[in-house]
């Protein structure tokens, strides 16, 4: 397959220009994207007049790395003078002021921005159906889903509507769309990827990752968004390995560890033998399969819904309608205030003058009201369902129960990964138990979406790395990914692993 090396050169040498690459793309998100729903601002002028920018730059010798890349980028992060909408209503007017450090990174390197991408609200779901701008479908059968919270992201990148894309991964929201929509989507490290400008979802969980076609452009885009960013405390002060090179060298043994938790009950059939067909193809080429556990990766989807509520629950507290983000109508309030108050009145009609005192009080005040009501105007329902998980669990009473004890167990999920580590070099799994699933199939049943994480968040859990690449198509005509998860820092080792089933998958 073509990777962005090979389409650079072509730029550097003259041999195709950055407007005819740029126009390809605005007729092809032209012709496609209404169906699919991936992109949700798109500006083809201003695209026009990037591309002709960086096509400058590239005559005058003078263009970044990453000159000639195309790029979606999911609208959770913050692009300057750009709409970030987080796919809400609350933020539906929202532009940004700055720049997030990863968009940053990619403007200096001359990437090309070519349009913002669907998402579940605030990142919060596994489809992309809790859109405020209704959901994004499978390229590959418009019928289903196409994962999410990133699932425009995956989308756009399946439907070559763009070169490469990033997207957020808090629970799995990369691999698993990038495992419905057959592209390649990788989670750093926590704290690889500085999490400045991104819109905090889970910030103990949240990561910002690149989408895909291959392998080398995954290792490509990784290796310009990596590093120590002093905006954001968080971001680790550890090397950034040259990804590309080491896809491209890809030699030596991998020890790679099968946990039997991942392979049990709730896995479709056909997922299983693709990905147990990779593995067996796998062990021909100097890998060598490890058993390996993980006993506590069944407490995984538990602890995971309650710390990114609780997270979730504190970092949405600022959308009040007051600083910034949707406000309700101020007359309407005012009258509801009182309609109510009259209403109240004419109940108690004879009490005495402290009664009636007090009840008054318990009418809220404009303040409070226009709070609530802005809020419950701005949130969809999944947003809406998590800041009352979040709040419950934090709960005076609550507290020790659920919160303080998710947190030791995340420990001990951490440690399962620790010790496995000690044993090999990644650890392999479905990237999801089964392949995309239909458009509102699951909507009314939020665990069952839930489950759909049962392999991605233990990553996040954790604080690990992980990448789920294509591995084949099942019998339903969609594709099914595999995924491999690596010790902190360590994305070389699941990139070469992916790399060996990408080769593997193309042959
Ligand atoms: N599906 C998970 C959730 O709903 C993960 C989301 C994500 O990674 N942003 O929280």
């Amino acid at each position: 397959m073509k990777n962005l090396l090979s389409v650079q050169e072509q730029l550097m040498s003259g041999k195709t220009d950055l407007k005819d690459l740029s126009e390809k793309y605005i007729e092809k998100i032209k012709a496609r994207n209404s169906e699919i729903n991936a992109f949700v601002h798109f500006n083809e002028e201003e695209v026009r007049s990037d591309a002709a920018k960086i096509q400058k730059k590239i005559n005058d010798g003078k263009a970044g790395e990453l000159a000639g890349v195309i790029v979606g980028v999911k609208d959770v992060i913050c692009e300057r003078g750009k709409k970030v909408t987080c796919a809400s209503k609350i933020l539906h007017n929202f532009t940004s002021v700055y720049d997030a450090t990863v968009i940053k990174k990619l403007k200096e390197q001359d990437a090309l921005l070519i349009g913002r991408t669907n998402l579940d609200e605030f990142a919060m779901g596994s489809s992309t159906e809790n859109s405020f701008f209704g959901p994004s479908k499978n390229p590959v059968n418009t019928k289903h889903v196409t994962g999410g919270s990133s699932g425009g992201s995956a989308a756009v990148v399946a439907a070559d509507l763009c070169d490469v894309s990033l997207g957020s991964d808090t629970g799995g929201s990369i691999r698993q769309p990038a495992s419905y929509c057959g592209v390649v989507g990788m989670k750093p490290t926590y704290s690889r990827v500085s999490r400045y400008g991104l819109v905090a979802y889970a910030s103990s969980f949240d990561c910002i990752g690149p989408f895909a076609k291959n392998v080398t452009d995954t290792a490509l885009l990784l290796k310009h968004i990596a590093g120590k960013d002093e905006m954001d405390n968080s971001s680790a002060d550890a090397k950034v390995d040259d990804y590309v090179a080491a896809v491209q060298k890809d030699e030596g043994k991998l020890k790679i560890g099968v946990p039997k938790e991942y392979f049990g009950e709730g896995l479709d059939d056909e997922v299983r033998t693709i990905v147990e067909d990779q593995l067996k193809t796998l062990e021909t080429q100097n890998v060598e399969l490890v058993p390996v556990t993980l006993p506590h990766m069944k407490y995984g989807i538990a602890t995971y819904y309650i710390l990114a509520t609780a997270e979730a629950s504190s970092n949405l507290a600022r959308y009040d309608g007051i600083r910034y983000g949707h406000r309700a109508d101020v007359n309407e309030v005012e009258e509801e205030l009182g309609a109510e108050r009259q209403a109240l009145k004419q109940e108690l009609k004879g009490a005495s003058a402290a009664e009636v005192e007090e009840e008054m009080a318990s009418v809220d005040s404009p303040l409070i009201r226009l709070y609530k009501k802005s809020r419950t105007e701005g949130f969809g329902t999944e947003v809406k369902r998590r800041i009352l998980l979040g709040t419950y669990v934090l709960s005076a009473g609550y507290y020790d129960a659920y919160y303080a004890k998710a947190q030791k167990v995340r420990r001990l999920i951490k440690q399962d990964f620790v010790d496995a580590f000690r044993e090999v070099d990644v650890i392999v799994s479905p990237t999801a138990p089964t392949t995309a699933f239909k458009l509102g199939e699951n909507l009314d049943d939020p665990l069952q979406m839930y489950l759909n994480d049962v392999y991605t968040i233990s990553a996040n859990l954790a604080g690990i790395c992980g990448i789920s690449v294509p591995a084949g198509t099942h019998s339903n005509g969609l594709p099914v990914g595999i995924q491999f998860m690596g010790n902190t820092f360590c994305e070389t080792d699941i990139l070469r692993a992916a790399r060996r089933v990408e080769a593997n998958s193309s042959a």
